[in-house]
């Protein structure tokens, strides 16, 4: 009998033990997921850690990528971690890289732009040098500019001015040639347009850039290279991780602003849009930043839709401060198509400036000179490859003398 009464004792403890590690588990699990599901999150970026030396290892787990320690008390010793533990040797880019300023940038990249070079810029050479220029050959300077994107009056207006100068050429050197090349292409890429990019702080509020295009056309990449070009350039920026509806688009976003030691401003997946924005632009009026840059949803959806959204988000940033800039990415390897596309969101929101990305993927250089006049938009910035520091001011001049090229 007593045997039996102790056997029931031990069943008992045995019970009582076990459940009590059970919701122990449980509560765990559950507190670090309240806090992930917790609406907004801000994401510092990590100080800057020397290299040499590995980081102390926290006591508890860590939520992996954001080093968000969870509560000692939360988790035993003993327990298999639930969540990954940041390495021992610190990862890279603990320590914030220095971007280079903007300003020339466009000439270090110039060679990016050979394919659009060798097709557009040699292609008029070649013809312009020909001792008499005939029909045949004004023909071909014609094609020449429009299988570049140039556009139908841009070439013409190209064309008839160097008709005009007919004898200039018969006796120009080829320095000369080039020159006046890359004077008429200057000319049509419209030197006099304001491309000055609304970043600055005014009225004790910082700038804010709303950053709109659809999918794949680079558009969170070239949030991430802004962050970089205004940190080049001195500034201080917060970023702001609208677009909801792609679920690595906030990651992506993240690992751009922590590598410049850049905030982070995310909501989780399917939040609002507009509340995101909300909370970046008075993350970024507090927090007394020069700039806000905040990434919207590309989901190419009805007109209406996409009006709403954009409209929404204006109108909700607003409330904190006036957003100064809203740049409009379009692919330059989707030559007029992207055009036609981009005529969605100008018509939704009123796009200031255009940035061209991938300009080193296609041999249509000209796109530029048709986007300008076709939307009636400057464009302000262009791609010049998936490096973190691809991404330029437009500058006309130079632009024309990357596609005309070097002399010989
Ligand atoms: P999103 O869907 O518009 O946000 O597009 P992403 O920012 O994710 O970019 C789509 C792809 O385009 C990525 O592979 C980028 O690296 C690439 N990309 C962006 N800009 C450029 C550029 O200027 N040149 C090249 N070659 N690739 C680019």
């Amino acid at each position: 009998m007593e045997f039996v009464l102790i056997a029931i004792a031990i069943l008992l403890v045995g019970l009582v033990l076990g459940v009590s590690l059970l919701v122990g588990r449980g509560r765990r699990t559950t507190r670090l997921d309240d806090d992930a599901a917790a609406g907004t999150t801000l994401t510092r970026p990590r100080p800057p850690t020397p290299t040499t030396e590995a980081p102390p290892r926290p006591s508890g787990a860590t939520a992996s990528g954001m080093g968000t320690t969870a509560e000692p008390d939360a988790v035993s010793p003993e327990a298999p971690p639930e969540v990954e533990l940041p390495p021992a040797a610190p990862e890279p880019g603990l320590v914030f890289e220095t971007p280079p300023p903007s300003a020339g940038r466009l000439v270090r990249l110039r060679s990016r732009l050979a394919r659009s070079q060798s097709n557009l810029g040699r292609g008029l050479l070649t013809v312009l040098a020909r001792e008499r220029l005939t029909e045949d050959d004004w023909e071909e300077v014609e094609e020449t500019l429009l299988a570049a994107d140039v556009g139908v009056a841009a070439t013409q207006q190209i064309v008839d001015r160097l008709r005009t100068q007919s004898m200039v050429l018969a006796t120009a050197s080829g320095q000369e040639l080039r020159q006046l090349l890359v004077r008429e292409l200057t000319a049509v890429l419209g030197p006099d347009l304001d491309r000055s990019l609304g970043v600055d702080r005014h009225d004790g509020r910082p700038g804010i850039v709303l950053v709109v295009g659809v999918n794949g056309a680079g558009k969170t990449t070239t949030v991430g290279k802004i962050a970089r070009v205004l940190v080049g350039d001195g500034k201080s920026v917060v970023l702001g991780a609208a677009d909801t509806f792609r679920a690595a688009a906030a990651d992506q976003l993240e690992t751009w602003g922590e590598r410049v030691g850049v905030l982070t401003v995310r909501g989780r997946e399917g939040a609002d849009p507009a509340s995101v924005a909300f909370d970046a632009a008075r993350t970024g009026t507090e927090g007394e930043v020069d700039t806000v840059v905040i990434d919207t949803a590309g989901r190419l959806h009805t007109k209406g839709g996409l009006m709403d959204e954009l409209g929404k988000i204006k109108r909700v940033v607003e409330k904190v401060a006036p957003v100064t800039e809203v740049l409009l990415v379009l692919d330059a390897t989707t030559g007029q198509n992207g055009v036609v596309q981009a005529r969605v969101f100008t018509e939704a929101v009123t796009v200031t400036g255009v940035v061209l990305t991938k300009l080193d993927g296609t041999a249509k250089g000209g796109i530029v000179v048709s986007v300008q006049r076709e939307l009636g938009i400057p464009v302000k910035l262009v791609g010049l490859g998936e490096g973190a520091d691809d991404l330029a001011p437009f500058e006309p001049e130079a632009f024309a003398e990357a596609l005309v090229g070097p002399a010989d």
